[in-house]
């Protein structure tokens, strides 16, 4: 049998560590093409080559989705190789914690342009390509995924702007959902509780030691992997079954 997702592409935003990649693996591994899109070229070659080892075709666009025209490019490069758009994960994301009192509004800006500004730039460029392919392509049904989180259902003491990117991220998803699920683009929001990867990393030590470290060391979190097989669940369920929302939490979580 072939596999689930050949002869569909793939776009993946923030595919350079922690839960993209580990979704470009995954959607490779389902005979899908993938676009792997984020900025540290080197992370996404050597991602590529070891995809392509396994027998995956990958494509690497470097890009900084908070730019508009360079998230366009990098949908139209993604069409000019492989001809068609069928999924798009929109993952890449940064969070930078504390309180609200003395924070540096330059942190706020850069959250919201990639967790938000970033998110829209890649959905307006690529809508158009998952609306064709749910009518041309074999499937007969496009996909986005946007990864949001469980600080998208939840608000934190020191989450304050991490939160109000991902409240906003779960509103436009639901809304674009009605918007296109008629044309048989499902949209869905998938709501990760903690996951070990770089992303915590971005914080200053204080914030670190004070916030994150502590609750890694008491939990056993998820692994990447465990998101990349909710988004794989998510885009290969039946033409007639959409998720619009998945909230997927380490056990130890509560
Ligand atoms: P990582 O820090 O490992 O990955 C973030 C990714 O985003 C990187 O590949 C990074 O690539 C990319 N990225 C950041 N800025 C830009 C930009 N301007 N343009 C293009 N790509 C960019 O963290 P995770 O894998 O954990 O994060 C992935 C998503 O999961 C995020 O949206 C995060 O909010 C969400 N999430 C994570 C949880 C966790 O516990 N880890 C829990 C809930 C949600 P590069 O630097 O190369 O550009």
């Amino acid at each position: 049998m072939a596999p689930k997702l050949s002869n569909t592409t793939a776009l993946i935003t923030g595919a350079s560590s922690g839960i993209g990649a580990a979704t470009a693996r995954e959607l490779a591994a389902l005979g899908a093409s993938v676009a792997l899109v984020a900025r540290r070229r080197d992370r996404l070659e050597t991602l590529a080559t070891d995809i392509e080892n396994d027998g995956g075709t990958a494509l690497v666009i470097e890009a900084d989705i908070t730019d508009r025209a360079q998230a366009q490019a990098a949908v139209e490069k993604t069409i000019e190789r492989f001809g068609q758009l069928e999924i798009l994960v929109n993952n890449a994301g940064l969070m930078l914690l504390g309180p609200v009192l003395g924070a540096d509004p330059e942190d706020w800006d850069r959250m919201i342009s990639v967790n938000v500004r970033g998110l829209l730039h890649t959905t307006h460029a690529a809508l158009p390509h998952l609306l064709k392919a749910a009518e041309d392509s074999p499937r007969q049904v496009a996909d986005i995924v946007n990864i949001s989180s469980i600080a998208g259902r939840v608000a934190w003491d020191g989450y304050g702007v991490y939160n109000l990117t991902k409240f906003g991220i779960n509103g436009f998803t639901e809304s674009l959902r009605q918007e296109v699920t008629r044309r048989h683009v499902r949209v869905g929001v998938l709501e990760p509780g903690c996951v070990d990867t770089e992303l915590a990393s971005h914080n200053t030590p204080e914030i670190q030691s004070g916030m994150t470290t502590p609750f890694y060391e008491q939990t056993e979190v998820l692994a990447p992997t465990d998101i990349a097989d909710g988004v794989a669940y998510m885009v290969t369920r039946p033409r007639h079954a959409s998720i619009a929302e998945l909230w997927i939490m380490p056990t130890d979580q509560a």
